[in-house]
């Protein structure tokens, strides 16, 4: 077993701690969806609230099943989306992997809830849900979906959408829009982002200092503290560390025999499972869907509104199956990729494209070898590791 560690994560569990810290002090507290304009949020003063990133620890933790049959006694049913259904359960039951992590009573309570439906329209029950409980106001952008291209109209459509919070978000924060502020915000975003692209794009390298699994956990930051100095900073060290790494031939595995990348969301409760189970097949797992999904290339502070409407629009997520189609035959080329898992999370279509035979096809057109596991982000009653295990060897055996 390798013994290759990146100790960049050392710095990892200190800013995640300041962040959680800051928002048990901060006066003002937003909810936001994890691709929600959390700049425009950040530029009013806010602290945010991702309850995605919670539904992942939970995930994590396995603590997610605990809580799932409280959501479904409300009446969710067992099969839509686990960090909706784990995170109400949780808060219901008063009990969060957060205490024990961060000191923290409970989630934040929030002044502002806003959601962005670019992802799915579950965001939206649930948002609307806590909305109810804490009687706070709540603000939805609902863009235009599953789209082979974005258009002027898509933008103009969305900065409107964006635009229309502003009220809102004055009242909440008890600040006035400054545009000099949302400028800055979107600046240390867009430095951020590259940074954390530059990172997912050493994976491209014969020896790859960054596996998928990797990914998310270095993934915290861009997601939770993207607009702040914190996260460009985590990010120039984690970068110059990989770097570091290619530039001395040093992989996290030296020789690995095959190249493969991870479409659709992590199984959060299986992470080590997976990395050691690759790890043991000599297969190195280097580029994924979801760690790019927060890559947001369009940033562009001299025109804020409109550049993050595109960013926050033209995700892949967002894009029709065609758009898809063509992003995934890019990344399988520019990351050399010899296959792709593809998860079908049971609770999650929206993250799942192995349904309508997007593995048969990329496999006709490139060659690559694919594989579609099934599974849950959080709720790991839908995963077998017995059938998992058996089928991952295979589909290693046949890249070979
Ligand atoms: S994209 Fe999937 S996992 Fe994420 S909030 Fe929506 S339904 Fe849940």
């Amino acid at each position: 077993m390798s013994d290759y560690k990146i100790h960049t994560t050392k710095d990892l569990k200190q800013l995640m701690n300041g962040y959680f810290s800051d928002l048990s002090n901060s006066k003002k507290v937003a909810w936001c969806t994890s691709v929600g304009p959390a700049e425009l949020l950040r530029s009013f003063g806010f602290e945010v609230y991702f309850p995605e990133n919670h539904g992942a620890l939970l995930g994590a933790s396995r603590t997610a099943m605990d809580f799932i049959p409280e959501s479904v006694k409300l009446g969710y049913a067992g099969d839509i989306c686990s960090y909706l259904t784990a995170d109400i359960g949780s808060y219901l039951q008063n009990k969060t992997p957060l205490t024990k992590q961060y000191g923290m009573d409970g989630v934040p309570k929030p002044d502002l809830i806003v959601y962005n439906t670019n992802q799915c329209r579950e965001v939206q029950d649930w948002f609307m849900w806590f909305a109810k409980e804490f009687n706070c106001p709540i603000f939805g952008i609902k863009p235009p979906r599953y789209l082979d291209e974005v258009s002027k109209e898509d933008i103009e459509d969305v900065s409107a959408q964006f635009k229309e919070m502003i009220p809102l978000c004055e009242s909440a924060s008890e600040n006035k829009f400054d545009i000099d502020r949302f400028r800055h915000t979107l600046n240390l975003s867009k430095e951020a982002t590259d940074l954390w692209k530059d990172c997912l794009n050493t994976g491209k390298n014969s020896l790859s200092p960054i596996s998928f699994f990797d990914g998310t956990i270095h993934m915290g930051p861009i997601v939770v503290l993207r607009g702040t100095e914190k996260a460009k900073e985590y990010y120039q060290k984690l970068y110059q560390e990989l770097q570091n790494n290619v530039d001395n031939g040093n992989g996290f595995l030296q020789k690995p025999d095959s190249r493969v990348y991870w479409e659709g969301m992590p199984i959060w409760g299986k992470l080590r499972y997976f990395s050691n189970l690759f790890s043991e097949n000599n297969s190195a797992v280097v580029a994924s869907t979801y760690c790019n999904s927060w890559i947001f290339d369009s940033f562009d502070s001299k025109d804020p509104f409109a550049s993050s409407a595109l960013a926050y629009t033209e995700i892949f997520i967002n894009r029709s199956e065609e758009a898809k189609f063509k992003i995934l035959k890019k990344h399988i080329q520019e990351f050399n990729i010899n296959g792709m898992i593809f998860h079908d999370a049971k609770t999650c279509f929206n993250n799942s494209n192995a349904r309508f035979g997007m593995p048969q096809r990329l496999k006709e057109e490139t060659g690559i070898e694919t594989l579609v596991i099934e599974g849950d982000l959080c709720d790991l009653r839908f995963f077998s590791e017995g059938q998992t295990t058996t089928k991952v060897e295979t589909f290693i055996e046949q890249m070979s």
